[in-house]
């Protein structure tokens, strides 16, 4: 879009403000608004300023000052907000040189595309997210960081008592693993994914269906249609946007924790990854479940690097509560066709050329998307670059083979800590043209260390009670 076409769309939806969105390190869309006088040519070439010393993991307060920078094909009208709102979603600079943040994720995933394309093995990376996520109707937990509890409801689900929380009608209450996909009553959530499903197409995103997921508690899933790197950035943002605030305007509560109930399935964000040229599927070809040797060496490339990849595809402490057997999420880094306890799957739904594609299914929606499918898409370019081969598929439910044999199959880290750990000892894949700077890995290692990995182990845990208060 123009300048003259963002202004007259903001004419023509009658917007009375203009809200500017950006991602912060971690992952949260920010948002800062203007009355919509400020939308005009001059401020939409110049940005917008302001503190970025407040944003997690971002500038020092000794240089605190920076741009938004519109990005103007982003633009929508905010399906939530009362008076009518025009977004726009920026990229950050800094004021001084004019260049891009070199920490801004939204500039790495833009870097990732133009180191693409300098290596001249594809021009286009097309990314399709599935990404789940609960609906709750009461979340409760301690916003004391001295104590711990939580409790969470759902609608839907009978809890480990077999009696429900509250007791009431359990007859058409879904059991674990066991949503997956009955009609209503036990599924409850149609009306409300509808919406979102609804309210997603009118801000632009190509769904392509909406179903309950196999967690029992409330568990949903809403696909969207692939996309290049930075636009599916963009758009898996917005969709998260979307999910929480439809069911926020419900009184309910949606949430994209990797693992929030246990002893039920956890929601993943299996990621689809395929390298395009000249138009052309670059993936399709005649050999394993008819892949191409470019996509053989991707694969490699993305079980090669998964230990450290994970760091940012499965950032969070709970993230590696997903990660363990029997629960449909991979824990083996191997790959596979139709397998879906293999970590690289290769869907073969299709036989055209034009959906050739691998599946990571280690993923969790608790990522960043931007530095995620960054991450994901230099593991696979430095796979291709260096021939490195995947070795043999795995057809075999990997769940059901013997220990011996299940032993030699390298695993998805236990922990946090432990991806963390391999990032800072394989990271040259990511540093590629620059796209993560040494400092962003530093940045991003120290960050969940102190933030996330140290602040959980230092905090007396509720099931600790459970098992040695009265011991
Ligand atoms: N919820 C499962 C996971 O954690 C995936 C279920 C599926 O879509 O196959 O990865
Ligand atoms: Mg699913
Ligand atoms: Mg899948």
């Amino acid at each position: 879009m123009t300048p003259d076409e963002v202004i007259k769309l903001a004419k023509e939806k009658n917007c009375k403000m203009l809200d500017l969105r950006f991602m912060d390190f971690p992952g949260k869309w920010q948002h800062t608004s203007y009355p919509i006088s400020e939308l005009n040519k001059d401020s939409l070439e110049e940005g917008f300023g302001f503190d970025g010393s407040s944003i997690r993991g971002w500038q020092a307060i000794n240089e605190s000052d920076m741009l938004l920078r519109p990005v103007l094909d982003t633009a929508f009208v905010d399906p939530f907000f009362k008076e009518p709102t025009l977004v726009l979603v920026c990229d950050i600079a800094d004021p001084v040189t004019g260049e891009d943040y070199t920490r801004d994720p939204r500039s790495i995933a833009k870097k990732t595309e133009a180191y693409l394309k300098s290596s001249g093995l594809a021009d286009t990376a097309f990314l399709g997210p599935e990404a789940e996520f609960f609906v709750f109707n009461n979340v409760q937990y301690s916003s004391d960081p001295q104590h711990s509890f939580f409790r969470i409801d759902s609608p839907e689900a009978i809890w480990n008592t077999g009696k429900g929380e509250d007791g009431g009608n359990l007859g058409h209450k879904n059991r674990y693993k066991e949503g997956y996909f009955p009609v209503p009553p036990n599924d409850t959530l149609m009306d409300l994914r509808t919406e979102m499903t609804l309210t997603m197409i009118e801000a632009g995103i190509d769904v392509e269906c909406q179903h309950h997921e196999v967690a029992g508690a409330g568990q949903c899933e809403i696909d969207v249609r692939f996309a290049p790197l930075v636009e599916m950035g963009d758009k898996l943002t917005l969709y998260k946007y979307i999910v929480k605030n439809v069911a926020a305007k419900h009184g309910l509560s949606a949430t994209f924790l990797p693992k929030p109930v246990y002893g039920d399935n956890g929601s993943g964000m299996h990621t689809h990854l395929s390298l395009w040229k000249d138009g052309k599927p670059l993936f399709a070809g005649d050999g394993y479940s008819g892949l191409s040797q470019m996509a053989m060496h991707a694969i490699g490339g993305v079980l090669k690097h998964a230990p450290a990849l994970l760091a940012f595809t499965n950032p969070s402490t709970n993230s590696y509560k997903r990660l363990v057997p029997g629960y449909e999420a991979p824990v083996n880094l191997a790959y596979s066709q139709r397998n879906r306890s293999a970590s690289v799957r290769i869907p073969v739904y299709s036989k055209s050329p034009k959906s050739k594609r691998l599946e990571f299914r280690c993923p969790d929606p608790s990522c960043n998307p931007y530095l995620a499918f960054a991450a994901l898409t230099m593991a696979a370019v430095d796979g291709i670059q260096n021939k490195i081969d995947p070795g043999d598929p795995l057809d075999v439910n990997i769940y059901d083979l013997e220990p011996e044999e299940a032993a030699n199959i390298p695993k998805t880290p236990g922990t946090l800590e432990e991806a963390l750990t391999a990032l800072q000892n394989d990271h040259e894949f990511l540093l590629k043209g620059d796209v993560f700077t040494p400092d962003v890995i530093s940045t991003w290692i120290g960050y969940k260390m102190e933030n996330e990995v140290d602040a959980l182990k230092l905090r007396p845990h509720p099931h600790e009670f459970m098992m040695y208060y009265d011991i």
